[in-house]
């Protein structure tokens, strides 16, 4: 494991051991893996009888309110000032399943500003910008959580027998690999999988919690949007799907329902590249799913600001919803080495 080698693991420990007072920060749109990963690392350092609070830019779907300590997350969007104040007074800030500061907005530059708390990095994305001064960081891990899982087994390895701290690992890997369908081939993962499994938690009451607990308006917008608004365009082995504000309100929209849309186009045999465009107030969220070895990191870098992996990533554009995906469409001749 170069990338916890045992001089890493000794600084870790070090600074674990001294902090009294530690934030867990993770990424804007916090999804399964960002608040998994961090409340299981919330739960391990609540154990070692830390003062640990984890703060996120913004509130994450409903789907994973339930993981244990989940109530205790604080959003920086709704209490800027609570946030702030921890941020000011901690010791030891973990940065959670992020590579770049700009990931977390406006709580980048707030963390930027406690000159005097150490910092650690844990996450499993390419690239990372270096702005910790511990980085525990690979590709070759399917999850944040998974990391996570490493750390906690070399720090304290009796700490794995608790159900809650199980659980909410759990929830990251698995939602991180949609469900052992990718970024899941390496057998470490099910040897931690395994470990995991042995606290005692229900993996099929919780894949039930996350995938079987929608609200009926969402599987007909699902339906909507296959029947209605999915584009194919056949000659790049592309799909996307378009959504405005004003079909989302009516379809009453609720954050997190178009969870796992991206994915659907990717399930037509020869789509090798699938964009779901989101509008929002000034700007459109836009996420890519790609097969193979197209790069969706690099395309969404270059052209919408954004990253991520080789074949899950995300970004923006400034411009409206039309415009995007006018502007997508018209790049995909340039990728054509790898579409066609
Ligand atoms: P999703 O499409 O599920 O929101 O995100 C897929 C992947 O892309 C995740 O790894 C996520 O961290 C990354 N990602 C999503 N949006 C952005 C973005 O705006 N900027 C960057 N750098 N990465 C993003
Ligand atoms: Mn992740």
């Amino acid at each position: 494991m170069e990338y916890l080698s045992v001089h890493k693991e000794e600084e870790l420990k070090s600074l674990v051991e001294k902090a009294e007072k530690i934030i867990i920060l993770s990424h804007k749109n916090p999804d399964g893996d960002a608040i998994g990963s961090s409340l299981g690392l919330y739960h391990f350092l609540e154990m070692k009888g830390k003062y640990v609070k984890i703060i996120v830019p913004n509130e994450y779907p409903e789907f994973l309110h339930w993981l244990p300590g989940s109530d205790f997350v604080i959003k920086y969007d709704k209490e800027p000032d609570v946030a702030r104040e921890h941020i000011e007074n901690a010791e030891l800030i973990f940065s959670l399943d992020f590579n770049d500061l700009k990931r977390l907005g406006k709580l980048g530059e707030i963390m930027e500003e406690n000159k005097t708390a150490s910092r650690i990095l844990i996450d499993h994305h390419p690239y990372p910008k270096h702005f910790c001064d511990v980085e525990i960081s690979t590709i070759h891990v399917s999850s944040t959580a998974e990391l996570v899982y490493h750390l906690i087994q070399r720090l304290d390895g009796q700490a794995l027998n608790n159900k809650d701290l199980c659980e909410c690992l759990y929830v990251g890997i698995m939602t991180d690999t949609g469900c052992f369908s990718f970024n899941s081939s390496n057998p470490a993962t099910f040897r931690v999988v395994a470990h995991l499994l042995q606290s005692g938690i229900d993996k099929d009451h919780i894949y039930d919690r996350i995938y079987n607990n929608y609200s009926a308006g969402r599987m007909k917008f699902m339906g909507y949007c296959l029947n209605q608004k999915m584009v194919i365009v056949p000659e790049y082995h592309t799909a996307y799907i378009g959504l405005s504000q004003k079909e989302m309100k009516e379809y009453n929209f609720k954050m997190g329902d178009s969870e796992g849309f991206v994915n659907l186009p990717l399930s037509i045999e020869g789509i090798r590249f699938s964009a779901l465009f989101i509008e929002k107030s000034g700007h459109t969220k836009i996420s890519f799913r790609s097969r193979g070895n197209f790069p969706a990191n690099e395309f969404s870098a270059r052209h919408f600001g954004g990253g991520g992996h080789l074949n899950a990533a995300g970004g923006e554009s400034l411009e409206s919803l039309e415009e995007s995906i006018k502007h997508f469409v018209s790049l995909l001749p340039d990728y054509s080495k790898w579409l066609i």
